[in-house]
């Protein structure tokens, strides 16, 4: 939902084939004595580079240069490395539960089993042609009129198209959950790409057109009908693009939430048919709708009247065929990777098995969740995740009570909403009910259409119910984790909850280094721009004095012309305002976890562990969770639509304003790693 900020340590991850062997967060309990050779891999640093001028190249260089991304991959780094281990416990799970063909009838075995296997079949795929999607296909052929159309949209069967309705938390009412309208239907998913005029976004376009047109001729048009197809489908989308937000302006909490009654909504958006949507979805007792973009809201209201049906039924055709092509005979999944290749980079497509897991977790994450939590996390481990996170909570208290910028009145509201963040670690307590949804062998497209109306109305019955606080936004294996703002949590999965960001066998300086930052990054997106908008019980509400507001305002714009200045490519530069958010939330992270540091036996020992001292394994066991190689395409593509900085600034945009790195370092003014005091945005 688009007034709900989920903030995301990374955007997404994705592995490389293999079956390594994966290594818990835990046991033991106690901790062990520092061991050479464990926790930093010497032989990944780049002695050639000075640590005080590039601190990123220095604690990674030799990393970067034997571990060149893989062919079927667009980045390679700590998080995919970890990501692949886990997908490799995955794997097992799934294929034991695919090779089980005596489950019992609806249980989750069954259900895992026979999508993985489903989506593993590609002889029957093949066979199947187009049995399973033609239905569907009829059905947007049958349409004839605008109100054809608003029916279509309010039932199970609509896949996607001109705007987004779902039910989630109001966040200016947390207790409550609300009916929410938001822009999309955009198939590139960024605006820019269909209105920018640089050759890269032309590039990107043209790929788009032809794989449209692909699709269209393997669904049966002529070429010359598909081209003309694949020209109405871009030209409205591109309309569309021209009524969405952009990505900074979307960031924007209070801009992007504006409740009205349903009847005034109807009013204003005659054409969307809104009541008989509501009523549809179960939801026909909503007062009220919030509203993130009411102007694109308008130009859909528009467009919906304006277009010829005959040009809508091919953007619905287009919406429904693009997010099915894994489970469509191979040559839509080739067109897809073409697209993709122009996109991304890659060179090779994923092998059919890293499909299908990640299709399963998709569907069915928690359902096989509680099989990979047994195999990869023990409760230890989470005992002793528990403990850093209140370790680093504590330290946070200390932090902003230290601030000599705040209030106290601030600063007691600040207090409060630490305090009160709910901490979720490893897996849910309660796992997803998926006793409604039906899965078979018999057919992968049809398992993706039961996945996505289970979801739908899984969504649409939150409406009216308590706020469900057990649910995840993540599945157990997944190497990231969130803040909530709504909910005001931080959650950390199982799956990141291993080496590099955390192992037993390390030293403390590489795990607050590692996982320590990330707990920081996290808490501190509760106090980031957009986060620290909401209060302790997760409302939009502001607790700020006016003069806390102003001074927090000037540091944050000082962040915001740091990475503005930052440039992984030639011509390309970070976008500070779209990436402040992460950026506060990284160099708050990384602030907090050396205070927390401070506070064990092997800081203040002091004692050096193979030549480096503690705080240098600090900043050293931080670097190499950013360690990762990038294809300049998805590079390129990150630094437009990623929230998130590049690895390498994530690692020396926070450094560069910590003084405790200088000194951990020697580093001295004049070192490109030092900037000047006047320069240096310290927050917390
Ligand atoms: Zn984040």
């Amino acid at each position: 939902m688009t007034s709900t900020t989920i903030s995301r340590l990374v955007l997404a991850t994705l592995g490389l084939g293999g079956l390594a062997a994966t290594t818990a967060f835990g046991p033991p309990a106690k901790p062990n004595p520092p061991q050479k050779g464990i926790g930093i891999n010497l032989a990944n640093i780049d002695t050639s580079v000075q640590p005080c001028e590039d601190f990123y190249h220095y604690a990674n260089g030799a990393w970067l240069k034997n571990n060149p991304v893989p062919a079927a991959e667009t980045r390679w780094g700590a998080f995919n490395e970890l990501a692949n281990n886990n997908q490799a416990v995955e794997r097992r799970i799934l294929e034991k539960a695919a090779a089980n063909r005596t489950a019992k009838p609806g249980s989750n075995d069954q259900k895992v089993g026979d999508f993985y296997a489903a989506a593993m079949d590609s002889v029957g795929i093949e066979k199947a042609g187009l049995k399973y999607l033609q239905p569907r296909l009829d059905e947007i052929k049958n349409l004839k009129s605008l109100a054809d159309v608003q029916k279509y949209m309010a039932s199970p069967h609509y896949s996607g198209g001109w705007y987004g309705m779902g039910v989630g938390q109001d966040s200016k009412n947390s207790t409550q959950y609300a009916v929410q309208l938001r822009q999309g239907g955009l198939g590139l998913g960024d605006r820019d790409y269909y209105l920018k005029q640089d050759g890269r976004s032309k590039a990107v376009r043209t790929a788009y057109k032809a794989y449209m047109t692909s699709i269209f001729q393997l669904l049966g048009d002529a070429p010359s009908l598909a081209a003309t197809n694949a020209d109405a489908v871009l030209a409205l989308e591109t309309k569309i693009a021209e009524a969405s937000r952009d990505r900074v302006a979307l960031r924007d909490r209070l801009k992007n939430y504006n409740k009205v009654p349903v009847a005034q909504a109807a009013k204003d958006y005659p054409n969307l048919n809104l009541p008989l949507r509501l009523k549809e979805s179960g939801l026909g007792s909503a007062q009220d709708v919030i509203i993130g973009q009411p102007e694109f809201l308008a130009s859909v209201n528009n467009l919906m009247a304006n277009t010829p049906i005959a040009d809508q039924q091919q953007y619905l055709r287009w919406n429904l065929v693009d997010g099915t092509t894994s489970a469509l005979p191979k040559a839509y999944g080739d067109a897809n990777f073409r697209f993709q290749q122009v996109l991304t980079g890659a060179k090779q497509q994923q092998p059919r098995w890293k499909r299908a897991l990640r299709a399963t977790d998709g569907a069915l994450g928690e359902a096989f969740g509680q099989l990979y939590v047994d195999e990869a996390f023990s409760p230890a481990a989470k005992a002793r995740a528990k403990q850093m996170v209140e370790n680093l909570r504590a330290a946070y208290a200390e932090r902003i009570m230290a601030t000599d910028w705040m209030s106290a009145a601030t600063k007691k509201e600040a207090i409060q909403k630490l305090n009160a963040f709910a901490v979720k670690i490893g897996y849910p307590d309660k796992w997803k009910d998926y006793s409604k949804l039906k899965i078979t062998r018999e057919s992968a497209l049809q398992n993706l259409f039961a996945t996505a109306e289970w979801r739908r109305a899984d969504n649409l019955a939150k409406f009216g119910k308590p706020i469900d606080r057990g649910e995840w936004g993540m599945t157990p294996p997944t190497v990231n984790a969130y803040y909530n703002s709504s909910m005001n949590e931080i959650v950390f999965p199982a799956g990141i909850l291993q080496p590099p960001f955390y192992d037993p066998k390390a030293d403390d300086a590489v795990n607050y280094g590692g996982v320590g930052a990330v707990i920081g990054h996290e808490m501190t997106h509760g106090f980031d721009d957009q986060g620290r908008r909401s209060d302790a019980k997760g409302n939009l509400r502001d607790w700020w004095t006016k003069e806390d507001n102003e001074k927090f305002n000037a540091k944050a714009d000082m962040v915001g012309k740091q990475y503005d200045a930052f440039s992984p490519l030639d011509s390309v530069h970070v976008n500070g305002k779209l990436t402040m958010g992460e950026n506060l939330a990284d160099i708050g992270g990384i602030t907090i976890a050396y205070q927390a540091f401070q506070k064990t036996a092997q800081f203040k020992g002091g004692q050096k562990i193979d030549g480096f001292t503690p705080a240098q394994r600090f900043f050293l066991g931080y670097a190499q969770i950013w360690r990762a190689n990038q294809r300049p395409e998805a590079l390129r593509q990150q630094v437009q639509t990623d929230p998130h900085s590049p690895g390498q600034y994530r690692t020396n945009g926070p450094l560069m304003n910590m003084p405790e790195f200088y000194e951990a370092f020697g580093c001295k003014d004049g070192n490109k790693m030092v900037r000047a005091a006047a320069d240096r945005s310290r927050i917390w």
